[in-house]
């Protein structure tokens, strides 16, 4: 692996967009699916337990860190395969730093419906991406290639591989429609490529979450379609969205069900909306984590908190949900490491 790439109680808060986190054991960046392989089948072979992080950017990494190594997913390469040329054509994914651009227009209720609009007509386009690629590093990639169908999920920090396992959502889409393949490194080390049908994705989730495979490759379908109108919507997202605040883990909770939604008469699934009009918590702040004024589904960080921090205002909104309308919120942030307090 390289003695000088190999790093001991590195502090996994420079490697999460939240800052937070107490040391790796041992740190290792993976640039491409075969230094990943690599990690993992060396640690394996030595009993040492392994974790990999991709962008950071939905996890609490707790305050005593991680033990065994991180390897950190990062980097990596796209291959467009249109049927129509001949061979493929390789590009090198470039990496792009996804800093937050705020903006006073921002607003608090994501309606993107009068951004949808119908890809279908356009030529398929199929795309293998390596799991360590950033996502918007593809989008903008693929848009210089003229393909599209990325774009509903402008502004989602994170790799490849983290929106895989997440099954991350965007508006009213959700990855999985685009997912065509996904190559796995199992947990005995065998490299195996299965189809989209037997990920078993759902809403935030994937088998990922059970299975504890990791994402190498992921082949989407994607299209030959209108860059422009797709630069646009990519740009009106970001817009609309430069309210959630990066230095946060994304929405703490999952959104609740339209069917709970209807019972509680509430406009939106929102669980921001709850937290803010219900809960009435806007400003409520343990150390330095604190729910975000401009996202109430949103914990951020502001500055020197504590995974014990967050967790602390976490568990008051759910205690408050609970008493006040019955509801047990959902956990959209995956916790990495260990949690004994
Ligand atoms: C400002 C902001 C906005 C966001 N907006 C959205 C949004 O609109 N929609 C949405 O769905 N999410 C959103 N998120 C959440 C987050 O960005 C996504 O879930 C993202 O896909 C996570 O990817 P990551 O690479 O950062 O994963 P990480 O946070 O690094 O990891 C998350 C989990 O995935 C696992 N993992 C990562 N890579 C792999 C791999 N290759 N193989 C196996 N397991 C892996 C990790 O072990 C961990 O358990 C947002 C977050 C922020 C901070």
């Amino acid at each position: 692996m390289g003695s000088e790439r190999v790093k001991l109680d590195e502090p996994l808060s420079s490697h999460t967009t939240l800052r937070i986190g107490g040391p790796a054991d041992l740190f290792y960046e993976a640039h491409n699916s075969g230094e990943l392989i690599k990690a993992v089948r060396l640690a394996r072979s030595f009993e040492v337990p392994v974790t990999i992080i991709g962008g950071g950017s939905n996890v609490l990494v707790s305050d005593v860190g991680v033990r065994g190594l991180v390897v950190k997913n990062c980097g990596g390469e796209m291959e467009i395969r249109e049927r129509s040329l001949f061979g493929f054509k390789k590009h090198k994914a470039l990496p792009i730093d996804p800093r937050w651009v705020g903006s006073e227009e921002g607003t608090m209720r994501y309606d993107f419906s009068d951004l949808d609009y119908d890809e279908s007509e356009y030529p398929d386009v199929e795309v293998a991406i390596d799991s360590g690629v950033s996502l918007q590093a593809a989008m903008f990639n693929l848009f210089e290639h003229d393909i599209t169908g990325l774009q509903w999920y402008a502004r989602i920090p994170g790799t490849v591989g983290g929106a895989v396992f997440n099954n991350i959502h965007g508006g009213n889409h959700v990855f999985s429609e685009i997912v065509k393949d996904v190559v796995l490194l199992t947990k005995h080390g065998d490299v195996i490529k299965i189809p989209a049908k037997s990920m078993r994705f759902e809403y935030d989730t994937s088998r990922i979450h059970q299975s504890g495979e990791i994402v190498l490759e992921v082949v989407l379908n994607l299209k030959k379609g209108n860059v422009e109108k797709a630069r646009a919507v990519a740009d009106e997202w970001r817009r609309r969205k430069s309210s959630q605040p990066f230095n946060s883990a994304g929405c703490v909770f999952k959104n609740i069900s339209e069917k709970d939604r209807e019972i509680l008469g509430y406009p939106t699934t929102a669980t921001g909306y709850i937290v803010e009009h219900i809960l009435n918590m806007t400003g409520y702040k343990v150390g330095g984590a604190m729910i975000s004024p401009n996202h109430h589904n949103f914990i951020v960080n502001t500055g020197g908190a504590t995974a014990k921090d967050y967790l602390a205002v976490r568990d008051e909104i759910v205690k408050r949900a609970k008493e006040t309308i019955g509801m047990e919120l959902e956990d959209e942030i995956i916790r990495m490491g260990e949690f004994n307090y």
